[in-house]
């Protein structure tokens, strides 16, 4: 009995020690895979974020995969400013926010690349970045992207990462989706390559057009691509969809994706393509 007292007092106190302990543990110590449920000491995750066992690709900001993608880069369109068309409440502040955060301008980060001894147009989204939304700054960059592309007679390669639309810039906004593919379109007649990294979550009005009209369209691991999100659709058509209906696999499996690429050999593959797909060379 006098043991039992004791365990049960002990076993008591550990508990206590380790609800203590907990409650200093940062909330990043430990991160879950969204897609399988692995759970991965933060630590453990390299420079490419990916989960150890499916190989999904965790969101990372555009400073974060500009580190692996490429050998060389110099940005572009630095100073370029929204200017709060609809004086939406709180939106200056929220780019001011954002802009403190990921040291960008806006949701994406443009400029001339090299890999190895070639030469490229590069823009990378940032998921960070107001969930990295289309405005107005964001669809100027990569017009201007394309359209000096163009001019030099470049590849282009785009990491998109989007939720969709800047609802606090309203049409303004969705503008860009037709500005930047006219941009994309004078790029193909000019004969350059074009190139699309679908990381995750790309969605709405960036899939509704640049992120699909890639010469080639590459996709991370279970990446989320699509249009609407999933309860928008099944409140729509009335019906449950597919758990994987959205997921890169799935889209590689209907003709919607070419190939699979993980992080790591992400750099070598853009590389083996741009070479195949002409462009200029150092
Ligand atoms: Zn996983």
């Amino acid at each position: 009995m006098q043991l039992y007292k004791r365990l049960k007092t002990l076993t008591a106190n550990h508990v206590k020690s380790d609800r203590q302990a907990d409650a200093k543990v940062p909330d990043d110590l430990w991160q879950k895979c969204p897609k399988c449920g692995t759970t991965i000491l933060t630590k453990q995750l390299d420079e490419y974020a990916t989960c150890p066992h499916c190989h999904y690709g965790f969101r990372i900001s555009a400073r974060q995969r500009l580190q692996w993608l490429v050998d060389e880069f110099q940005e572009q369109d630095t100073d370029l400013q929204t200017r709060d068309p609809l004086h939406f409440p709180g939106y200056p502040a929220k780019i001011k926010q954002a802009q403190a955060k990921t040291g960008l301008n806006d949701s994406v980060w443009t400029g001339r690349a090299r890999i190895k001894d070639q030469q490229l147009a590069l823009g990378i989204m940032d998921p960070t970045f107001i969930m990295g939304s289309l405005g107005t700054v964001t669809g100027e960059k990569i017009t201007r992207l394309f359209e000096r592309a163009t001019k030099d007679g470049l590849p282009v390669v785009l990491c998109t990462a989007s939720g969709g639309a800047r609802m606090q810039e309203g049409i303004s906004s969705l503008m860009q989706m037709a500005k930047i593919s006219n941009a994309v379109a004078q790029h193909a007649a000019a004969g350059f390559l074009y190139l699309v990294v679908l990381t995750d979550p790309t969605t709405g009005g960036v899939t509704a057009s640049f992120a699909m009209q890639g010469d080639i369209t590459l996709a991370e691991p279970h990446a989320l691509v699509g249009f609407a999100g999933r309860r928008v659709i099944e409140q729509t058509i009335h019906q449950k969809i597919p758990a994987d209906l959205q997921d890169a696999e799935n889209l590689e499996k209907h003709g919607f994706v070419d190939r699979i690429v993980q992080r790591q050999d992400e750099k070598e593959l853009i590389y083996q393509l741009l070479q195949y797909g002409g462009g200029h060379h150092d």
